[in-house]
């Protein structure tokens, strides 16, 4: 099994990579022991010219080109990369060199076995129990709060931090802010003149001021605002709010008080935006979050500028109860939508007051349901309306969302 003139084409070798290339030899040993079996099963004495011709010292080790002399200097620089962040696990990854990884390939094939352990994988054991040494903190393959992938030809660390994801709801009181951060147009978030050097068209958003004081409890690099759907900027969101995920992006500090910060953000933004139920949840509830589509309910405003009674307000109201009425896509979001014709279910048209022209009307309609056009008809291209049901130019004036009904989910069918 074990050719002498095959080992020393590849010498000389340290012992580590010596023994990695037999990996059925001994039972319990690491690759050092291994090796040195090795050379008791070649009968190779310590201290003869054949010993000094095929080891070398790790650093002058041909095969590994002194890799794995230096994993005490990798784990410090491991070390030295977690320094600003508190993480309880991580995960060492490396790159090394593709011409000693083709080496060892062809050294191990010389033995036929295909039984050795790869450099790096031996690389990767030996930095991360040697890390957690020095720390104490957890090596874990599944999920940890730290991916450090070590380039071995330049010392770098390339440093990944799990992002902090935080579910919640909000309220939005404030009809003037949108839900995420909005870009300006002119210098595309830079900041020039026509925003304030803010980078931003609204000075504010549900996300800036909700995520405000936790990115600067977790001095987060990047904040995120995954919403389940979103209301206009000018409708209020009312009853038990909407569902959000807030994703904190490189966090150095992952010890969060949801509560405490919760109470700051309601306390910041009395009277405009809220949060409720905050909670640490797993990456995977954003998607869940975007595939969420649920029934809503409005409260609106209508200015309706013809003489009508108010039975026949609640005759039309009736009417478009429980009905299916089909939307194509209004001319106000057609740049950003294909130009469709959607059939909804609305639910329910109830009128709650009528007085001077203005009427109050809650609205429950399936997900997607364009309210602004079901009151109007945009033009005949929603079909029925209540405009065209009670025979009277009717304009939303004023949209809140009243409820998300997330406990009776249905169907999501587009
Ligand atoms: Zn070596
Ligand atoms: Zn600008």
């Amino acid at each position: 099994m074990l050719e002498l003139n095959k080992i020393e084409e590849f010498a000389p070798l340290c012992l580590s990579c010596l023994g990695r290339a037999f990996g059925k030899v001994g039972f319990g040993l690491d690759n050092r022991e291994r090796g040195l079996e090795i050379l008791n099963q070649l009968e190779i004495k310590e201290g003869s010219n054949l010993q000094e011709r095929l080891i070398a010292q790790e650093i002058d080790c041909s095969l590994c080109d002194g890799l794995i002399s230096e994993i005490s200097n990798f784990r410090d620089l491991v070390i030295d990369s977690f320094s600003d962040f508190s993480i309880s696990s991580f995960k060492i990854g490396t790159v090394v060199d593709k011409d000693i990884l083709s080496r060892e390939i062809e050294f191990q094939l010389q033995f036929g076995e295909n039984t050795g352990e790869a450099l790096k994988s031996q690389l990767n054991r030996e930095i991360g129990i040697s890390v957690y040494k020095k720390l104490g903190i957890e090596a874990k393959m599944d999920n940890p709060d730290a991916v450090a992938i070590i380039d071995t030809g330049y010392d770098i660390v390339n440093l990944e931090i799990k992002s902090l994801f935080i579910e919640g709801n909000y309220n939005k009181y404030d009809r003037t802010v949108p839900q995420t951060r909005w870009p300006c147009h002119s210098c595309r978030g830079v900041g020039c003149a026509k925003c304030n050097n803010t980078g931003q068209l609204y000075p504010d958003s549900v996300q800036s001021l909700i995520a405000h004081p936790f990115t600067i409890e977790s001095s987060c690099s990047e904040d995120l605002f995954h919403g389940m759907g979103r209301e206009d900027i000018d409708a209020a969101m009312l009853g038990d709010g909407r569902p959000f995920v807030l994703e904190l992006r490189m966090p150095k500090n992952r010890d969060l008080d949801l509560q405490k910060i919760g109470k700051k953000v309601n306390v910041d933004n009395k009277d405009r935006v809220q949060a409720s139920e905050l909670k640490f949840v797993p990456r995977s509830r954003v998607a869940e979050l975007k595939n969420t589509v649920c029934d809503k309910t409005y409260r609106v405003d209508v200015s309706i500028s013809d003489e009508i009674s108010i039975e026949s307000l609640k005759k039309g109201a009736q009417r478009l109860s429980s009905t299916v009425i089909e939307q194509r896509t209004p001319t106000r979001v057609s740049h950003r939508r294909a130009d469709l014709v959607r059939p909804r279910l609305v639910n329910s048209v109830d009128v709650v007051s009528f007085v001077d022209g203005m009427a109050e009307l809650v609205i429950r309609a399936q997900h997607g349901t364009y309210i602004r056009e079901l009151v109007s008809g945009d033009d005949g291209r929603t079909v029925p309306s209540l405009a065209s049901l009670i025979d009277a130019k009717c304009k939303v004036e004023v949209l809140d969302v009243l409820n998300l009904h997330l406990q009776e989910k249905e169907e999501k069918n587009d």
